[in-house]
């Protein structure tokens, strides 16, 4: 095993989200989700045999290999950016938690147009604004919102957002309220978006605390990545 103590660390992070749905009082249902991005297939193997059936990897180069070499039916979830060129590889995912443009998404609805299936996917919010980071501006969302409810080859679940990293407890909890805020907004709008993806390793209590229905967590499971391939980009 490559990861001896992932069913320790599995079932103590689900106490710490139980803990936290309880303190935020949402009521909600929480995912989790394993990020094994810079891992080999074994993580996600590994994973699976420590119950955890949801699995997220953030490039579609890295996750078809994977995907390819394991047997176990984990669902796969794709939470980093996706180049259009490459919208048939949505195909490959439960969820694309990283619908981050217009463009974008006029590409996966043709894709499941083609297919005869809507491709699912969560609308990526940046709330707070960072210019590195990709998705809508909430006050820009209304309106894709509506041009959304016309595009039948996407199926519209939810919201994703990324918190700035080392923020204070402040910035987070508005930077998730925000991201509920969107749902809100995709719901008005006439979306299903009954899903809030959002809580990585350091913040995810308060992400579950402030509605989260997915949290995303590598470090916490797997251990530290190695800078050169790791850390937290989405591109
Ligand atoms: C890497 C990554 C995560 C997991 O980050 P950790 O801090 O290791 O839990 C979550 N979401 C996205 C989009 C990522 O790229």
């Amino acid at each position: 095993m490559q990861f001896p103590e992932l069913a320790e660390r599995v079932a103590d992070v689900r106490g710490r989200i139980a803990a936290a749905v309880a303190r935020g009082g949402h009521g909600q249902h929480v995912t989790l989700i394993a990020v094994t991005k810079t891992f080999g297939a074994d993580a996600a193997r590994e994973a699976w045999g420590a119950g955890v059936h949801d699995v997220g990897e953030n490039r579609v180069q890295e996750a078809l290999p994977k995907i390819a070499a394991i047997t176990v039916p984990v669902r796969w979830h794709l939470i980093g950016h996706l180049q259009r060129n490459k919208a048939k590889s949505a195909e490959s995912f439960v969820l694309v938690h990283s619908l981050d443009s217009a463009r974008l998404a006029d590409a996966l609805h043709e894709r499941g147009i083609a297919r005869g299936q809507p491709i699912d996917v969560l609308v990526q919010v940046n709330v707070s604004g960072e210019a590195a980071k990709s998705g809508w501006a909430p006050a820009g969302l209304a309106v894709e919102a509506e041009r959304l409810r016309g595009l039948g080859g996407v199926r519209v679940k939810g919201v994703m957002t990324m918190a700035p990293l080392d923020a204070d407890e402040g910035v987070l909890r508005r930077t998730f309220a925000g991201a509920r805020e969107a749902r809100d907004v995709l719901r008005a709008a006439g979306h299903e978006a009954a899903e809030l993806s959002m809580g990585m390793s350091n913040d995810y209590e308060i992400a579950v605390e402030e509605g989260a229905t997915m949290v995303r967590l590598g470090t916490v499971l797997f251990g530290a990545r190695t800078p050169a391939t790791g850390g937290h980009g989405n591109a």
